[in-house]
């Protein structure tokens, strides 16, 4: 027995680092998982690497566009039934520049992945979910803090949690809850393109800087980032909604 025996579950983000993660303890929980990213050859790959290939499905999508949105969501229902879990978690990092050398169109590009691409979800995602389903939003630590050069992704994930709150409080009437997931830094390869980036543009080691930090004095493996998605999908959380849940090393503090 699975903590999530039969539930359809969508994560998006799917063939990324924390989005795979997850679908991978979904599915070893008995989930079924409809994995939702961009590039259909590497959906493919990475569908392939489950340990429950008849429980995953894939589906190719630009998450910030309405017309995807419905057909990831219709493309899961069709195959499964109704949703139980939706997981939104799709995300760019943008640009590492001050405000006023920021890009206008990579601020757009930002917002629209990792805004728009929520309030689609849920706004469409809604009428397709099961009651007593569960929405989570992966916004990061920069959603509570802020830091230099990261205009974009820090107002972008700021706008996350006011989103959820809204949604939570909407929803809650038919039992589903709505929480942000916002994970520190993690050993993977978004962070450390950022750190690259970051590294550069301040002139000192952004990955020691960082770790300095974050009390437990380390980045999150994406595993330990799912388990606290897998707590937010499952009934282990049927009391928690409009939450921020931190998974961050204490960096919040
Ligand atoms: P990742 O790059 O491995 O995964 C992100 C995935 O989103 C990629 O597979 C990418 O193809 C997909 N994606 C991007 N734009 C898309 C679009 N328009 N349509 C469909 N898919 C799209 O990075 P990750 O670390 O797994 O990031 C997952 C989430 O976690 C993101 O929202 C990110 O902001 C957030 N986050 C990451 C960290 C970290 O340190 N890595 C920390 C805090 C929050």
């Amino acid at each position: 027995m699975g903590v999530l025996d039969s539930k359809t579950c969508i994560v998006t983000g799917g063939a990324g680092s924390i989005g795979l993660a997850s679908a991978k303890l979904f599915a070893a929980e008995g989930a079924r998982v409809m994995l939702v990213d961009r590039d259909p050859a590497q959906l493919e790959k990475v569908a392939q690497s489950f340990s429950e290939p008849e429980r995953v499905a894939t589906h190719a999508a630009d998450v910030s566009q309405s017309a995807d949105t419905r057909a990831y969501l219709e493309a899961t229902v069709k195959r499964w039934g109704r949703i139980d879990v939706l997981f939104s978690n799709a995300g760019l990092s943008g640009a590492i520049a001050p405000v006023t050398e920021y890009p206008d169109e990579v601020f757009d590009a930002v917002m629209a992945v990792n805004v728009r691409a929520s309030f689609l979800a849920c706004k469409y995602g809604l009428p397709q979910m099961n009651d007593g389903g569960s929405i989570i939003i992966t916004s990061s630590i920069m959603g509570v803090k802020a830091n230099p050069n990261i205009v974009g992704y820090a107002t972008s994930k700021h706008a996350l949690i006011g989103l959820m709150r809204v949604v939570a409080k909407e929803a809650a009437p038919r039992r589903i809850r709505v929480n942000v997931l916002a994970p520190g830094p993690v050993d993977n390869a978004f962070q450390t393109d950022i750190e690259k980036r970051l590294s550069s543009a301040i002139g000192i080691d952004a990955t020691e800087m960082i770790n300095r930090n974050i009390p437990l004095g380390r980045h999150a493996k994406p595993e330990e980032i799912a388990r606290t998605a897998l707590f937010l999908a499952s009934e282990a959380s049927s009391f928690s909604t409009a939450g921020v849940y931190m998974a961050d090393g204490g960096m919040n503090a």
